[in-house]
């Protein structure tokens, strides 16, 4: 395609009859499960990988090296494919407004959308004027601004870099303003919140395409562990139908509202009342969604794929009444392949997915999904299968703790909900 070509506008295109070329920004697990999904759906797919060892980039079969914050990259990759997609939302949008203008690849999502995924500040700002329910927050541009938050909120607030964080780094409990000085000097401005008694979080997912089609998940429970999501339960116990319905709305408003094509999770805190309040958004396949792949009719990274192909979106019913999924974060077994094959072993119905990655502790290296009707069982199986993975097959003389948990219910992980102190 030459450079000077311009692409006909989204509504002046004739029917494609060939797939559209996708290009991933990111090599990382998202990525490399976009992977499965394309190569079913026949649509050529191209990542970007700032190393040859990240984790999409060693199962692609059509790799470019380059990073997401690099523009000569970015583009490059660009002029390659007709489709933009991201594995992570760290893109600048500076370069995708200018690749959105050029209009001779179509950025999904649009950078107008992501950028509500990229900055807390923005998203909190563009929530509330929607509407949308959200915990009290406060614009901090200096000290005088964050000791205002403490004293209006009675208490401790939430402090969160607006860019960049994930997994629970850049979120800090602040009791004093001076606590937050270095955040401060770092990074100009900050996000206060309030501190949500929450009872539990949740998640609901929903898929866009660009005409408007959605496509909305149950709304599931997930569990994070210092910060990084580890549990989740399909779909949340204990929603009632009404609900569920209620929170499905909202997921698809903001979808609508924002402009966005792919797949969005919205993270979501519940309080003792019911109430629910947003947290953050994400624009891509998210991790509270990943039992989708095993346990309904169209996962989450091939509705991803779909809805940026612009493709007739799948159905997102449960092929279960109930998935459970764990995240298998690094723990003391150097490598995971041992662990793994005695997990399949032990239970043939859990489903292993691996990322390809070297072990660090705490790291994410995979995930179990276990699909069935009793969720107290499946998080005993899924857990009993992510400890022998995580810390390798015990010796015989210890393999009857985790039987234990199987048959009991129990589990030797603390699996309830954390308060905010623990998750933080
Ligand atoms: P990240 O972008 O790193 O995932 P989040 O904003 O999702 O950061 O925060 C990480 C975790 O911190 C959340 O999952 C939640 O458990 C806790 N948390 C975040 N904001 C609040 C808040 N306003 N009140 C209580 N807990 C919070």
């Amino acid at each position: 395609m030459s450079d000077d070509l311009q692409l006909p506008t989204e509504d002046q295109r004739a029917p494609q009859t060939v797939p559209p070329r996708i290009g991933v920004v990111g090599a990382g697990q998202l990525a490399r499960m976009m992977l499965g999904p394309a190569i079913e759906l026949d649509l050529p797919l191209i990542v970007l990988a700032s190393a040859e060892q990240e984790s999409a980039a060693v199962a692609a079969s059509e790799v470019r090296l380059g990073r997401h914050d690099d523009e000569t990259a970015v583009r490059d990759l660009a002029r390659e494919v007709d489709v933009l997609t991201f594995d992570h939302e760290h893109v600048p949008t500076g370069y995708l407004e200018r690749l959105k203008a050029e209009g001779r690849v179509q950025v999904r999502p649009g950078p107008g959308a992501l950028v509500n995924a990229q900055d807390k500040l923005v998203m909190r700002r563009h929530l509330s004027d929607l509407g949308h329910p959200c915990p009290r927050w406060w614009h901090v541009k200096d000290i005088a601004d964050l000791e205002q938050a403490l004293r209006e909120n009675s208490g401790p607030v939430v402090v969160k870099t607006p860019r960049g964080g994930y997994d629970g780094h850049g979120v800090r409990i602040v009791e004093r303003a001076e606590d937050a000085a270095d955040w401060l000097e770092q990074h100009g401005e900050l996000l206060a919140e309030q501190k949500v008694p929450f009872t539990r979080e949740l998640s609901a997912q929903v898929a866009r395409r660009p005409g408007g089609q959605t496509a909305t998940y149950p709304v599931v429970q997930s569990v994070q562990r210092d910060g990084v999501c580890y549990e989740v339960v399909a779909p949340a116990p204990d929603l009632d139908e009404a609900a569920q319905h209620r929170i499905q709305r909202l997921a698809a408003a903001i979808a609508e509202d924002l402009g966005v094509t792919g797949m969005l999770a919205v993270e979501l805190f519940e309080t003792a009342d019911g109430t629910v309040l947003v947290n953050e958004l994400a624009m891509r396949p998210h991790n509270t969604g990943h039992w989708s792949m095993d346990a309904a009719v169209t996962g989450q990274f091939e509705q991803h794929l779909r809805a940026v192909a612009d493709l007739p979106l799948g159905s997102t019913n449960l092929l279960a009444p109930c998935a459970v999924m764990v995240n298998l974060l690094g723990g003391s077994a150097p490598e995971l392949v041992s662990g793994a094959r005695a997990a399949m072993e032990a239970d043939p119905g859990i489903k292993v997915h691996l990322y390809g990655k070297s072990v660090r502790p705490g790291r994410k290296l995979g995930h179990v999904t276990v699909v069935g009707e009793d969720p107290v069982q499946l998080l005993a199986r899924a857990h009993r299968a992510e400890e022998l993975i995580v810390d390798g097959p015990k010796s015989p003389d210890t393999t009857g703790r985790a039987d234990e948990a199987v048959t009991s219910g129990g589990h030797p992980n603390p699996d309830r909900p954390r308060t905010p102190e623990e998750t933080l």
